[in-house]
This record gives structure tokens, C-alpha cells and sequence, in this order.
């Protein structure tokens, strides 16, 4: 045990291998028998994982993209979005949300955010809908969906396409509804310290309208509905078979990965509550899955390094808004467009968290946390 003169292990921000040695057999298993049935480029293990994945998300369908990225911007070209569209979005979000948009030539719209949720603020949305708006990308960020219910009326009586960015959303509920099957489609990403992981690049996309399934299905391989014949001038956005087949492996395990950061936020809850930071909040009705744990304070550099000084990891979910990024300065945004958002990425830290993370790593954590607070 950790005496009072060693120095204790570090905590890191996400703990992959550990995740890894507690599957290792099985995996490894998979993945082997990939290899054997070289079926590397979709396949049946990434089949067996779509159709594990698709009532997972509470939809119909689910097909298996090369990467949340493709995902987005499948779902958003078959939803027919295309250049001189514009799509509501909003600026407090990782590029991908946006970086999809413009792929498909149409423009971004930023609504802010409503700073409880750090979700889109849907009460903003029905003032910036012209009739150039095509679709609204609600992101449920850190793994809470946004507030659905408004944003479907808005977009039911504007006619527009709805496409979640469920990216960090893996098993997220709103009013019993899982992410990924509120909207017109639903868009995954299984980057390796996503919730669900793959060993590389993958993403799907979600959806219980045939039409649409037909279109991405078309679209990730070429626009080919048959081979050597394109229909649709299409990508390679094809999931890779051993992404697949881990995949596959891991759905046995998402709902208690899920349940394990639930109950590591309920800690880091109760354990912050008397802590001069201000914590998450887990809306009502909403089933929050805590990708990322992050609290706002105003003064987080020096948070971040009293924690990196304790060998305690941190991240920042993210340092500057996409409105103000240099490679959409196209869009003409400046300071103060979109506050809350603004102010958001100045705050926010993200607390170690990972569905392996145990009790004691958390009190480091936590007493860490207070100690600055009481120093400072
Ligand atoms: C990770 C992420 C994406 C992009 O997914 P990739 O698999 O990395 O392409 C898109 N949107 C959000 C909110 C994300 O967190």
C-alpha cells in the first residue's frame, strides 16, 4: 500500500488498457478469428455488431461508418443536405459537428448554448430558421442529449431534417428515449476513449427510416446499391472488420461501462457538493452517460496545474468555441456572438473519468480539487 512518503500512481484522464485486460480473452478471440475469416472491410462481424447496436440506440437500423465524422456527414447527405443549405448547430462542440456541415457545402447556423446542459438552447433556434435551413444538429454533449422535445416542434413545423450528434451520447436517454432515435438520424463515434470504443476509427449511423438507411448504406460504399454500379457518387466510409468485431464484443459490456461512470459521477456529485466548483447537472428526465465530468470554475489554469502537480490528469472540453476558430473565421463570428457558449470554454475542466475508475482514485481526485480551493 501507498505510504505517506511514496508518491501515489498517477490518475489518468481515461484508462484504456485497463478496459482491455478486463475483455483481454474475448478479444482477443475476435479478433483472431477475424483475421482468420479475412473478412476486413464490413462483413459479418461488423453485421452482428450493427445489429446489436441499432436496438441499442432504441432505432431500427444501424450501419457502421469509418468514423463518427462519416457518420455526420452521411446522415446529413442523405437528409439531402447540400450547398446553399444552412444547418443549425451549435459552437460549443467538438469541429467534427460543424466540419460535417461543410462537407456537404451547406452552411453552419450557431444557436448558443444553454448553459446547464451545455446543449443547444432550443429556445433560440425558431429566430435564425430561414428558408435556406434544411436541418437542425442538436449535440448532446458529454453525454447528455439535448432538450429533444422543443427541438423536433421546431422542426417538425419548420420542416427540417434532424440529425443528433449522439458522438459522446452512447446509451444517453431523454424522456425513455435512447440517443440516436429521437431525431431523423443518429450519428456515433467510436474513437477509442469514446464510450464505446473501438481499437482504431468507427462510427455509425442510426436510423428507423428505411429510406434513409438505404441512402447511407449507398453513400459509405461508393453510392454503390449493387457492385460496380453508382447510383450515388458515394465515399469509403466502410467500418473496418476487426473495429467490428470488437465492437461486437463490447456491446455485452456498454450498459455496465455505462452504469459504472453513472455511479463515478454520483461520487465525484456528492464528494464536490460542499467544493467551490460548480458540478454537472444531470437534467430531469434525462439520462445523463457522462462521457465527459466536467465542472466550471473561474480560474482553471491554476486548477489544472495544482492537479497536473499531483500527477492528476485533466482536459478541456473545449478551450475555444467553434465561431471563433481560425479555420471558420469564413463565418465572420467574433467575441460575444454566443456568451454562454464563450464563457463555457473558458470554465470548463474535465475530472478523470472512466467506468474503471475506483473510489480511491476519485478521493485523490476530489481532495485535490478542495485543497485548491482552500489555498487559493
Ligand atoms: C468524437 C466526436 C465526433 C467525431 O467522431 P470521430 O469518430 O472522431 O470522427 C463528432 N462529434 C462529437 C461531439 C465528438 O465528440
Amino acid at each position: 500500500m501507498t505510504g505517506p512518503s511514496e508518491t501515489p500512481a498517477p490518475v489518468p484522464f481515461v484508462d484504456l488498457r485497463a478496459q482491455y485486460h478486463s475483455i483481454k480473452d474475448e478479444i482477443d478471440a475476435a479478433v483472431i478469428g477475424l483475421f482468420e475469416s479475412t473478412q476486413f472491410v464490413l462483413g459479418s462481424e461488423v453485421a452482428a455488431f450493427e445489429s446489436l447496436f441499432a436496438p441499442y440506440a432504441g432505432a431500427e437500423i444501424a450501419l457502421g461508418t469509418s468514423s463518427g465524422t462519416s457518420a455526420l456527414h452521411l446522415a446529413l447527405l442523405a437528409a439531402g443536405i447540400g450547398p446553399g443549405d444552412e444547418v443549425i448547430t451549435t459552437p460549443h462542440t467538438f469541429i467534427a459537428s460543424v466540419s460535417a456541415i461543410d462537407y456537404c457545402g451547406a452552411t453552419p447556423v450557431f444557436v448558443d448554448i444553454d448553459p446547464v446542459s451545455f446543449t443547444i438552447d432550443p429556445a433560440a433556434i425558431d429566430a435564425v430558421v430561414t428558408d435556406r435551413t434544411k436541418a437542425i444538429l442538436p449535440v448532446h454533449l458529454y453525454g447528455q442529449t439535448a432538450d429533444m422535445d422543443p427541438i423536433i416542434d421546431v422542426a417538425s413545423r419548420r420542416g427540417l431534417s434532424v440529425v443528433e450528434d449522439a458522438a459522446q451520447a452512447h446509451g444517453a436517454e431523454y424522456a425513455g428515449r435512447r440517443a440516436g432515435s429521437i431525431g431523423d438520424a443518429g450519428c456515433f463515434s467510436f474513437y477509442p476513449g469514446k464510450n464505446l470504443g473501438a481499437y482504431g476509427e468507427g462510427g455509425a449511423v442510426t436510423t428507423s427510416d428505411p429510406e434513409l438507411a438505404r441512402r447511407v448504406r449507398m453513400l459509405r460504399d461508393w453510392g454503390a446499391e449493387e457492385k460496380y454500379h453508382h447510383v450515388l457518387k458515394g465515399f469509403n466510409y466502410r467500418l473496418e472488420g476487426v473495429q467490428g468485431a470488437v465492437l461486437r464484443v463490447k456491446m455485452a459490456y456498454i450498459e455496465a461501462w455505462t452504469e459504472a461512470r453513472r455511479a463515478a459521477a454520483r461520487r465525484y456529485d456528492e464528494w464536490l457538493a460542499d467544493v467551490d466548483v460548480r458540478t454537472p447537472t444531470e437534467v430531469d428526465g434525462r439520462r445523463h452517460v457522462y462521457h465527459v465530468y466536467a465542472i466550471r470554475t473561474d480560474d482553471r489554469a491554476g486548477l489544472m496545474s495544482f492537479l497536473a502537480d499531483r500527477d492528476i490528469a485533466s482536459g478541456i472540453h473545449y478551450p475555444i468555441p467553434v465561431h471563433l476558430q481560425e479555420a471558420f473565421a469564413e463565418l465572420g463570428h467574433g467575441r460575444g456572438d454566443f456568451p454562454e457558449a464563450e464563457s463555457a470554454a473558458d470554465e470548463v475542466v474535465s475530472l478523470p473519468m472512466f467506468p474503471e475508475i475506483t473510489p480511491d482514485q476519485q478521493e485523490r481526485v476530489v481532495d485535490a480539487v478542495r485543497d485548491w480551493c482552500t489555498s487559493r
